[in-house]
């Protein structure tokens, strides 16, 4: 009898630690549908419950934003909202996204500390349920077990899902992801407990009263200038889990439908190649740009690598990237425009332009046919092979 795929159990691996269930060993993967709706005989219907609290906060959130346009303020609190914003963005983009979310290099405990302090600052949930969401995300990208699932459209992936009930498959098949690693961690676990204090404490008090007792404005002024700094900085990591997942390139793997797109890039501090990172999520740098292009938490880890405190950096060889971009890559990166170059007659250069185009699917179209997904380094169904060929930069000492 040929198993249901919808009801055989996924799991990565046996009580031995072998993997038991992946695409490259060929036993069926139980996934996720990409339509929540989509409910087969005898199953509930998926209903959207709206959760009027968080549409209420998030509706005053934005409120007290937009009023810091109307608030004479110093251009000491706007230094300071800058200045804040910078650090919260290394916390999600450093700390939560590419050490915790996806080991992608190893910190020491003041690294640790400093990079959990910085995550509290851009009130985007405690570390733990940022990871948690983040890694299903990346095992189940775009189908209902993505809490941000782009496929129900762009405004459900930018906020919407914030404002309702998260889908049963993220809670069915999240609790499949392994996040031992952070829960066994007492100052995550501390941070998790009283987050709401701790947010009160760094995100807000701080800076409103630097900018209030130290340099004399207003409380009015600090107050809607830091709202406005926490609620820009949302809209700049939803834009990721929308925009990225929307529209751009994807020069990597053509079949998902995470994108390469520059402006993300640029303002998420580097986290926008997100067709690179939904391939190699394991990867520090978040993409293959040289020289710190528009990826402003590279030199971060770089420089805390320098003074010893980051290791394990992990990065994909520019030949594993160059052969993964002839295979699956949608042909607008430059390794593949240079091939397409090397072609000698013009007949050719039509041909191969051709085949790309007939080649060329659409994402949102495929159905039971996903790519191998991993959330990051530690995942048990990063094929063997793959671990081997990833560059491992200041190796800790004594490996
Ligand atoms: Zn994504
Ligand atoms: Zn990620």
């Amino acid at each position: 009898m040929v198993p249901d795929p919808y009801d055989v159990v996924f799991k990565s691996t046996d009580e031995n630690g072998n993997v038991v269930a992946n695409k490259s060993n060929g036993v069926i993967r139980d996934y996720p549908r990409k339509n929540p709706y989509d409910t087969k005989p005898g199953e509930k219907p998926y209903v959207l419950e709206i959760v009027w609290r968080n549409v209420f906060i998030m509706l005053y959130a934005h409120c007290a934003a937009l009023k810091v346009f109307w608030t004479p303020c110093q251009l000491s609190t706007i230094l300071i909202a800058v200045g804040y914003g910078i650090l919260g963005s290394w916390g999600i983009a450093a700390g939560a996204h590419r050490l915790m979310a996806h080991k992608s290099y190893k910190a020491n405990r003041n690294l640790q500390l400093l990079l959990i302090f910085f995550q509290t600052i851009a009130l985007q949930n405690s570390c733990i349920e940022w990871v948690r969401d983040h890694r299903v995300h990346h095992k189940y990208s775009d189908t209902n077990a993505d809490p941000h699932n782009a496929s129900r459209g762009f405004f459900f992936s930018h906020m919407g899902w914030l404002l309702c009930k998260k889908h049963p498959d993220v809670r069915k098949y999240g609790s499949r992801i392994s996040m031992a690693d952070l829960e066994c961690d007492p100052v995550l676990r501390f941070q998790h407990k009283y987050y709401v204090w701790l947010v009160l404490l760094i995100s807000l008090s701080i800076p409103i009263f630097i900018s209030t007792y130290i340099f004399g404005d207003t409380f009015s002024a600090a107050y809607h200038m830091n709202i406005f700094r926490i609620v820009l900085a949302w809209h700049i990591t939803w834009s990721i889990n929308s925009v990225s997942h929307i529209w751009g390139n994807r020069p990597f793997e053509k079949d998902i439908l995470p994108t390469d797109t520059f402006i993300i890039g640029f303002l998420a501090f580097g986290e926008g190649w997100h067709n690179f990172h939904h391939v190699y999520p394991w990867d520090y740098k978040v993409s293959e740009l040289p020289n710190y292009y528009c990826n402003f938490t590279i030199p971060f880890i770089d420089f805390f690598a320098w003074l010893g405190w980051a290791t394990d950096l992990k990065m994909a060889s520019d030949e594993m990237i160059r052969k993964r971009i002839m295979k699956s890559g949608d042909g607008t990166h430059r390794y593949s425009i240079e091939e397409a170059k090397k072609k000698k007659t013009a007949k050719e250069l039509l041909d191969l332009f051709n085949n790309k185009v007939l080649q060329k699917s659409n994402p949102h179209e495929l159905e039971g046919d996903f790519a191998d997904t991993y959330w990051g380094y530690g995942d048990n169904d990063i094929p063997e092979e793959e671990i081997k060929d990833i560059t491992i930069l200041k190796p800790t000492k004594g490996k």
